[in-house]
């Protein structure tokens, strides 16, 4: 065996990772080995709701540690876990529902397609254009990336993708064999788009009708990140079924999946599992996190915070050429590009902005919940240069 040539040689090639190392982070930055701090839009693709070094974060895990348990295995009642799972049910379902515990979007996305499987009986899934439900078999299926998914054919059968906000092609779609409909409320990686709440509530009564489960995914604009703790609330409409993960436990590796009653009814032990998930460790940070996130004051300041970037990216778009349009909603917000973004965000990284894509054309901005106004304007005038 020859020896690699570097230790970044070591990672397996998935990742094309470019720029500085960090080796820090403090507040909305991060910082690179020789000192220089990066504003930072990307929060670790919108995990780092708190930002960095956080001392609700830093508190949580060290008094997690205290207790010496980082780990117990799903074998034993652990309270974290416990208190976590009532927490986040009490304000999903109201109380009428319960929680499996995992470690990533994708597994909660998995472990949704199971429990609606059980519950209904069937088998079939419908997911919609521009959508990212995770790697796995099964959530890669139902991702709109052909190209993510060609080399891995085949996926997991009987999933069907149709145009976003299609009533007439979702009516089509969902029949007697559908066990499930998942769509993310706002969609991240597809290029931030909104979704009409109209076109959410329309789905809950397809579902209704046709005996399958209704899953929002909300691993990328839940908690907190669209100026509610769940992106679904704006739209008055509840699922069967809601994922959580990316900010859950504050960077640390966590996913959730909420499940009404009546699915919860359909499973029984033995149908699920993973060693990892819900550990008291992760739980312990997870549910300070929820807490800090779901206080109606830091809501209220995301949105406020959101409402003037969004009224920000407006005016820079109306000044910027290449600039098509720009949505979002709280701070999760896309600047679609009549261009590639790749070299706007490279542009940006020079100016030591942190910004990512969200597809080719898009620019998105996932800043961390906690960001203050005139960072959010210190990055938004960079934008503006990287873009002109
Ligand atoms: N669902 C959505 C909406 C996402 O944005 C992502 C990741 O970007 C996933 C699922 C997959 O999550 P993970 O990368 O933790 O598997």
């Amino acid at each position: 065996m020859t020896a690699v040539q570097s230790d970044a040689a070591a990672l397996l090639g998935v990742y094309s990772r470019v720029g500085p190392l960090f080796v820090a982070g403090e507040g909305a930055e991060l910082i690179a080995e020789d000192g220089t701090r990066y504003l930072d839009f990307v929060a670790g693709i919108a995990v780092n709701a708190l930002g960095y070094n956080h001392p609700v974060i830093r508190q949580a895990i060290l008094r997690a540690l205290d207790t010496g348990l980082v780990h117990t295995s799903n074998l034993y009642r652990t309270e974290p876990g416990e208190h976590l799972a009532a927490e986040l049910v009490a304000r999903a379902f109201n109380s009428h529902g319960q929680a499996f515990f995992c470690n990533s979007g994708a597994e909660a996305n998995e472990g949704a397609f199971k429990f609606a499987r059980k519950w209904s009986g069937k088998t079939e899934i419908v997911a919609f254009s521009g959508s990212f439900h995770g790697r796995l078999f099964a959530s890669l299926a139902a991702t709109d990336r052909p190209d993510y998914r060609r080399p891995f054919e085949p996926l997991l059968a009987g999933v069907q993708i149709v145009p976003l906000g299609d009533r007439a092609a979702a009516a089509r779609a969902v029949t007697g064999a559908t066990a499930a409909v998942i769509i993310e409320p706002l969609q991240g990686e597809g290029g931030v788009r909104l979704v009409e709440p109209e076109f959410l509530a329309f789905l809950r009564e397809l579902c209704d009708e046709r005996g399958a489960a209704l899953i929002f995914d909300e691993v990328q604009c839940g908690l907190g990140r669209t100026g509610t703790l769940f992106a679904c609330e704006q739209a008055g409409v509840t699922p069967d079924v809601l994922t959580l993960a990316k900010p859950l436990a504050g960077g640390l590796p966590m996913g959730a999946v909420l499940v009404s009653d009546r699915v919860a009814a359909a499973l029984a032990p033995g149908d699920h599992a993973t060693t990892f998930g819900g550990g008291p460790l992760v739980a312990t940070v997870a549910l300070e996190v929820l807490r800090t996130i779901a206080d109606p004051d830091f809501l209220a300041e995301v949105r406020a915070k959101g409402a003037w970037l969004g009224e920000r990216l407006a005016r820079l778009a109306a000044q910027a050429p290449r600039v098509r349009v720009v949505r979002g909603r709280g701070l999760m917000w896309g600047i679609e590009l009549a261009e590639p973004a790749a070299p706007v965000i490279a542009a940006a990284r020079e100016r030591r902005l942190l910004v990512l894509t969200a597809g080719p054309n898009v620019i998105r901005i996932v800043p961390p919940l906690t960001i203050g106004r005139d960072d959010l304007e210190r990055g938004v005038a960079v934008l503006a240069e990287a873009l002109a």
